[in-house]
């Protein structure tokens, strides 16, 4: 949390309840206790409600969000679009920077500035870890990431605690694998500093060139969590609750024989699911580009395409949160 954000941003709006998320920045799950996590999950199951019944609302009516994304994005880019025209909003979507004046050689905070005088709220995806610490510093409307480089995807990793919940009914007493590349999976960085907030037993499965960062492993010990470190998913497979599994992030080799060395370590088949406990949940935060087998797909443990819809409620939660208006 920058300074700035340790108050309450100014959104001009009048809530309807105060909550801890209303005019803040969404920029690291760090900033979230059990509490607020309790909250946005109960704000995400109203949302679900509402779009199975009736599809829409208006409680963000007349409000606008610049949806800002410098690297790529099939899911997040257009959940939070979806969740933002589901809520009665409208969308100012920058995908392509390359058209904007980023190409000019406008700076993030000039940018940020720009967009804060027609948006009420701004999601932005950047390939520099802090970059949306930074731009909220110089944002008074709310910012929120949507992934900043190797760093963190605090929005995915609501979503998959989410899911999590939706799908196995508790969040304490879980043993949690996440497989593949540890190291620069953001989505991996947000989800465990959020389990860790539970009493989770977590197991790390890569191959040693991408453990987990070291300070990421260091506070789930400090926290008092059971961290356990293996290259073999078989080690684990038949004891895990959650199976959280990852791709390997091309886009962060500087060396792509480092990449094609690591890219197929880990497939999961349904022979390996056999392996699993009947109650469990297998997750990918997606894109999979070989990493779970399509054959798991009919699997009912694969929640994966379950996790993505409840991305969009969980993001609904958010702008409706931020907003005062959940
Ligand atoms: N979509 C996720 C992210 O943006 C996961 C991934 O790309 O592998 O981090």
């Amino acid at each position: 949390m920058t300074e700035r954000n340790s108050g309450q941003k100014i959104v001009g709006l009048a809530p309807h309840r105060q909550s801890s998320f209303y005019g803040r920045d969404i920029v690291s799950v760090r900033q979230f206790g059990r509490e607020d996590l309790a909250y946005i999950v109960s704000v995400a199951d109203e949302m679900r409600g509402i779009v199975k019944r009736v599809g829409a609302t208006d409680l963000l009516k007349g409000h606008v969000l610049a949806n800002l994304f410098y690297e790529p994005s099939t899911r997040t880019s257009s959940s939070f679009i979806a969740a933002m025209e589901r809520l009665g909003g409208s969308v100012i979507p920058i995908h392509g920077v390359q058209y904007s004046s980023v190409s000019k050689g406008e700076s993030l905070p000039d940018t940020i500035r720009t967009l804060e005088c027609y948006a009420d709220v701004i999601v932005l995806r950047h390939p520099e870890v802090g970059a949306s610490e930074v731009a909220a510093r110089y944002c008074s409307k709310p910012v929120i990431s949507a992934g900043d480089g190797v760093g963190e995807h605090p929005t995915q990793g609501l979503l998959d605690l989410y899911t999590i919940y939706t799908e196995l009914g508790r969040l304490d007493g879980l043993h949690v694998a996440m497989v593949g590349d540890l190291h620069n999976g953001r989505t991996v960085h947000s989800l465990a500093r959020l389990m860790q907030l539970y009493d989770t037993r977590f197991s790390f499965v890569s191959p040693e060139s991408l453990r987990l960062p070291a300070d990421i492993k260091e506070a789930l010990e400090g926290a008092g969590r059971v961290v356990v470190e293996t290259d073999r998913v078989e080690e684990v497979i038949d004891q895990v609750d959650v199976l959280y599994v990852t791709r390997v992030q091309k886009e962060r080799f500087a060396d792509l024989s480092m990449y094609e060395a690591a890219k197929d370590y880990y497939v999961i088949t349904p022979e390996l699911m056999s392996g699993a406990k009947a109650k469990m949940a297998l997750l990918h935060p997606l894109p999979r580009v070989g990493e779970i087998h399509y054959d798991v797909d009919s699997d009912p443990r694969a929640a994966y395409f379950r996790q993505m819809e409840n991305g969009m409620y969980i993001r609904m939660a958010l702008l409706a949160a931020v907003l005062g208006k959940a």
